[in-house]
């Protein structure tokens, strides 16, 4: 059962209710949510439910109908979210594990490491025991695989995942893997799932080819029930009267098990399917239908692989994927989940780069061997990270997106707040829009930009903006009579509110202001359009999701941040701002000495220049070639044909 707890219940009343519910036989489990506290009491015992209803501190109780407890959505209505190392799985990221097969020598594994992670997988698997339907097939090379497993582990700073057989390797995998996995023949090994259980590792348990999902919760049920709370799900195919592939994946299994169950849910295509060629097409259909990840087999030689061959995708066949899926997380409003090194952590990856520096007219840009500084995490402390906006607005969205440590998003009702911020100290980064896809740039914060001198682009971050009509916890479409929200997301939304003229349109500053007014208000009349993290951060209710009327709508957001305080180790894109000599063809100079260089230029854009009517500054977005000394020369060039010039960032796009 499920015990609501009274939003005033204080320790006294918790502690006594823990202790009657655990004399009358049964296991309490706490859990605080975003919402509420609740204890969730599971076991063999009976009561009462109106018997602890009364009880001081109580609010309701709900019985779990379900015959898995723990598991259940009525027991945990968030996602559970994982942690693996630094690695999150569940939420709204992606995760992607890749490796062999099985670990087959150290030279395998290490190159099979370097080439995922260079991809972008985040976690390695390699089997060292190898559960093989043929006693004469390759067994794995048991403890010496975990071992070189852990060395690549170590080369390369991915955690690992490996699947153990029996209870008597406990000791090893406690001690060489971060993961375990529990494999598709042992999901109904009780006396091993107790033991697993009991460790508190995190585990992948990977579904039975002949279980329903029913029987792969309630499996997951012993994991839980012995002490674990770090338990992944994951759909591998199930036998059916196919066989053209080696088993059938149920991807249907996914929307089912994330309306049954609180678990992350990661999908196998490799073993789904058994043939390389189909890998990745299920693999972005897992993602499609909301699997939490995905764990593919990826070897360097397939054809030499002693297990699994057939199915393991080519290094580069797993690039590709990559891509692909990076591409499709945004249309799902995900993001893909990446390495420190490789994506734009902040905090744990701080390098020397390129100077870039503020240089005026004139001065000298130069290039310079990027240097990595090493890494520092301090991760206690959370970044203050400023937006503009109330809660729940889109730009602190674009902020748990693009920051992947422990963050605090700050509020600010202007985009100037967040420069000055920045320069008293008050927060380490400011996040600003400064695009979308369909409304065009936004020239406050490209002349702020230009204002704030001291304040460069550390990085960008694009997302889907997605609009959603929310009213009261209790009102339904058909009592609303006013729609609030910014104009742009009025104008976003003209179709859906066109089949509601009867509405009134009533503009507001903000999108998730409009959310936080309507439940200020109380009125169930009133709803707002914004992202639907607004009306969760407001507890109101989406009464519909999707209403803008583009899908294609993007807005494109720069993280801002002091000068010097962070300078990325591969950056791959510059933007700079300049106004030419007032003499013909200055512009195009520029441009030629860009295209001289083959440097590819992503964006033009003029302002007026402060103070000089009918002179315009000109912002400019390059790609950064891989040899970077290409493109500082023709920075130096293009400066000499301007009477201003200044780099506003260097970062990884
Ligand atoms: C594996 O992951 O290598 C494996 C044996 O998977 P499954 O248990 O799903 O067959
Ligand atoms: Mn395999």
């Amino acid at each position: 059962m499920i015990i609501v707890l009274e939003h005033n219940a204080g320790e006294p009343e918790k502690r006594d209710l823990k202790a009657f519910l655990k004399d009358k036989g049964f296991r309490v489990r706490e859990i605080v949510g975003e919402e509420e506290i609740i204890l969730g009491a599971v076991g063999t015992a009976h009561v009462d439910l109106r018997e602890v209803e009364v009880l001081p501190g109580v609010a309701r109780v709900i019985p779990i109908t379900k015959p898995y407890k723990l598991a259940s959505r009525e027991f945990k209505r968030e996602d559970t979210v994982v942690q693996v190392g630094p690695i999150k799985i569940g939420g709204q990221r992606i995760v992607v594990i890749a490796g062999p097969c099985a670990v087959e020598s150290r030279e395998q594994i290490i190159e099979a490491a370097q080439c995922v992670k260079e991809s972008g997988a985040v976690i390695l698997r390699g089997g060292a025991f190898k559960p093989r339907t043929s006693p004469y097939s390759f067994q794995g090379l048991g403890e010496k695989g975990l071992k070189l497993l852990k060395e690549a582990s170590e080369a390369t700073g991915m955690p690992v995942i490996s699947e153990i057989v029996s209870i008597e390797h406990l000791d090893m995998f406690k001690e060489y893997v971060d993961i375990l996995q529990i494999g598709a023949r042992n999901m109904q090994n009780f006396e091993l799932l107790k033991k697993v259980g009991a460790l508190g590792k995190p585990v992948l348990l990977k579904r039975g080819p002949a279980a329903t999902i029913n029987d792969l919760l309630m499996s997951a049920e012993y994991l839980l029930a012995n002490g674990d709370d770090s338990v992944i799900l994951c759909e591998r195919g199930i036998r059916t009267f196919e066989t053209y592939t080696r088993n059938t994946l149920d991807l249907s299994a996914i929307p089912v098990v994330k309306k049954l169950s609180h678990l992350p849910i990661l999908v196998d295509p490799s073993h789904g399917t058994g043939i390389r060629d189909k890998v990745s097409s299920m693999a972005l259909a897992a993602i499609a239908a909301g699997a939490d990840g995905l764990i593919v087999e990826v070897h360097p030689e397939p054809d030499r692989a002693l297990s699994d061959g057939a199915q393991s995708l080519y290094p580069e066949q797993l690039e590709k994927l990559m891509r692909d899926i990076e591409a499709l997380a945004p249309v799902l409003g995900k993001e893909v989940y990446k390495l420190p090194e490789y994506g734009d952590d902040l905090r744990t990856v701080s390098v020397e780069g390129p100077a870039g520096g503020r240089a005026s007219a004139g001065e000298t840009v130069s290039g310079g061997e990027a240097k990595t500084a090493g890494l520092h995490k301090e991760e206690s402390v959370p970044l203050r990270i400023g937006f503009q906006g109330e809660r729940g607005a889109f730009s602190e969205r674009a902020i748990y997106g693009y920051f992947q440590q422990d963050k605090e998003p700050v509020p600010f009702v202007s985009f100037k707040d967040i420069f000055d911020a920045i320069l008293q100290n008050k927060i380490d980064y400011g996040v600003i829009p400064i695009e979308n896809s369909l409304a065009g740039s936004i020239h406050q914060n490209y002349d702020l930009l230009l204002r704030y001198p001291d304040i460069r682009i550390a990085g960008e971050k694009k997302i889907r903006i997605v609009h959603s009509l929310i009213g009261l916890p209790d009102a339904e479409i058909k009592d609303i009579r006013k729609v609030y929200s910014h104009p742009q997301g009025l104008a976003q939304c003209l179709k859906f509110l066109e089949k509601h003229s009867e509405w009134e349109q009533v503009p507001y500053y903000d999108t998730a202001g409009a959310v936080e007014f309507i439940a200020r208000e109380g009125q169930k009349g009133n709803a707002a359009i914004a992202g639907r993290e607004a009306a969760k951060v407001y507890k109101m209710k989406v009464l519909k999701e999707g209403v803008e009327t583009n899908p294609k709508n993007y807005t494109r957001f720069f993280v801002i941040a002091p000068e010097g305080k962070n300078k990325i180790k591969n950056p791959d894109r510059a933007s700079f701002v300049l106004s030419t000599l007032d003499k013909p063809g200055a512009l195009y100079l520029t441009l030629k000495i860009l295209a001289e260089s083959h440097l590819n230029m992503k964006k033009l854009e003029s302002r007026p220049f402060p103070g000089k009517p009918w002179e315009y500054m000109f912002y400019i977005d390059v790609e950064i070639p891989e040899d970077q000394e290409v493109f500082y020369r023709s920075v130096n060039e293009i400066k000499k044909n301007t009477d201003y010039f200044r780099i506003l960032g260097i970062y990884k796009s």
